[in-house]
Formats: C-alpha cells, structure tokens, sequence
C-alpha cells in the first residue's frame, strides 16, 4: 500500500476500530485499509477479497441493524408502529435487495444467499422477538417524547479531538427532564466510558446544552435498555482516545504498509470474524 494510497484514507476514532485494533490487527488492517482500497476501480486481488468478506454479516449483527433502523426512522417520523413489525418488514426488503442484487448492496448474510428454505423466516422470527422485547420494555414510553423534544440526527456522529474524526451512532436522541438522552448503536457496554464522553462533547460542542446533563444508554445483547459505563474521567477518556489515535497513526507512518505489517492474533473473535476464510486460506487459523 502506497504512502498515497494510506492518504487517501482517512484515519478516524471509533469504539470498534478501537476494538479491532485491540482484537487482531490483521482484522483492523482488513477492515480499515485493504476493504476501503477494495471498493475503487481495478483493486489489488487481496483488496477485492478483503472487501467481499467484509461485506458479510452475521445473522446476529443482521437483527441488531434492523432493529436499529426501526427504532430510528419511527421516531424520526413520530410513528406509534410497533418495532417488531417495521424491523420485519424492513429485513424482508433487506432479503429481496440481497438476493437481486447480491453484488451491489452493502452488506450481505452467507446463509441468506445459501438459501436453504427455513433461513429467511427463521431470522425473521428472530428479529420479531427482538422487536416485540423493544415495544413491550420501553418503546412505549418513547412514543410519549413530544416531538419538540424530538432530535434529528444523522448517523454516524462526528466529534472532532485533535483535529481527529472520532465517530458515534446514535439511535435516538431526544431532551427528557432536563437531560439529553442518547441511545447508542453499540451492543456492548465495553469502553462505554469513552462514548460517553464523545456524547457529551458532542452536547457541549453541537447542541450548546450543558455537558454534565447527558444520560448515555445502549440496547444490550438481550435488547434490553441499559446506561453506558459513566464518565469517572473526561481527562482519562480523551487520554485512551489519544492513545489509540497516536498508535493507529505511528502504524501508517512507518512507509508503505502492507499486511504483513498487521500480524494476525488468533483467539476466541476469530469464530464469527468475517475475515475467517481468509485466514484458514493463509494457514492464520486451524479449522
Ligand atoms: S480470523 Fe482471527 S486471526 Fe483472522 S483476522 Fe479474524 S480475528 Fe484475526
């Protein structure tokens, strides 16, 4: 990879490039450079591959997208409509797009396309489940925000540290009691110390609201609404931010990177990781 190839693309902060770089940096380095190169004209055949097994989700991070989409565009509309049945009426559009045009959508689901009969409304069932838990636990009460309070947000987020993008993915966001409620994408509540704080750069900086009256939350694995690990420290959260910023930059200015410069680091990831093939290809992993 070029100096100017590494140039054109743009060094950003966010929780799972943070997780990635921490994972496996073969996986980082797949995801954020060889993918990206992938999707120009005539790519390097490793850029190709990296791009096509990038574009591969599992059915798990299938559920949590549409749920996500529902979940934003209903509110944004100010839609009463149940969660469970937009989301499901979202992933059959999803289906329909992947199947005709399996090479031009953004991501694609391997057993959808396997196509084995039970796939599709096996998944659909699961993300109805996943919808009837939002309406029945706290949808409801998200109707209620009147629209006034209501904001419009596009997703991602950009908070700039350093002169750095660092990037969030707000699902919902509205005013409640005085505070600015964010809803974050994120499943996990790993690192949420470090959203918290871009949320409440974010209040501060875009919305000019104060930053201490900011309620961080997430949607947990079960889809259940939890409060993202509090701020004990702006200061520390900025420092790991840096941190990892510094590292990601110190990889690109070592001179024309290339991927045995990310070493790959085998563990437990490397199940679900979309870059597997790859790596059992390459003698990285063991079946
Ligand atoms: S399969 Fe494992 S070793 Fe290979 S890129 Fe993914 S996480 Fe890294």
């Amino acid at each position: 990879m070029t100096p100017e190839e590494i140039r054109s693309i743009r060094l950003f902060w966010s929780l799972r490039r943070r997780r990635y770089w921490n994972m496996c940096r073969l996986k980082y380095f797949l995801h954020y450079y060889a993918a990206v190169l992938g999707r120009r004209e005539f790519p390097d055949p490793l850029y190709a591959e990296a791009r096509e097994l990038d574009r591969c989700i599992s059915s798990l991070s299938l559920t949590r997208i549409m749920i996500c989409n529902a979940l934003h565009d209903l509110f944004e509309r100010g839609s009463c409509r149940s969660v469970a049945q937009e989301a499901e009426e979202c992933f059959r559009k999803a289906v329909w797009r992947m199947q005709k045009y399996p090479d031009s959508v953004r991501y694609i689901v391997p057993e959808i396309l396997r196509g084995d009969g039970g796939t599709v409304e096996r998944l659909a069932d699961g993300i109805r489940r996943a919808g009837e838990k939002v309406d029945e636990t706290f949808w409801h009460s998200i109707q209620k925000i009147p629209s006034a309070s209501r904001r419009r947000v596009e997703r991602p987020q950009i908070v700039h540290f350093l002169e750095l993008a660092c990037y969030f993915v707000p699902v919902l966001t509205f005013s409640h009691s005085g505070e600015i409620w964010i809803l974050e994408s994120s499943a996990v509540n790993e690192d949420g110390d470090l959203l918290s704080c871009l949320h409440r750069m974010w209040v501060a900086n875009a919305l000019g609201r104060d930053p201490t009256r900011v309620r961080s939350l997430y949607l947990d694995e079960n889809y259940d609404l939890k409060q993202l690990a509090d701020l004990p420290s702006a200061s520390a959260a900025l420092a790991g931010i840096k941190k990892d910023l510094d590292a990601m930059l110190e990889a690109e200015m070592l001179g024309c990177v290339t991927v045995r410069d990310f070493p790959p680091s085998p563990g437990k990831g490397c199940q679900s990781c979309q870059f597997r093939s790859y790596c059992l290809k390459n003698g990285h992993i063991g079946s």
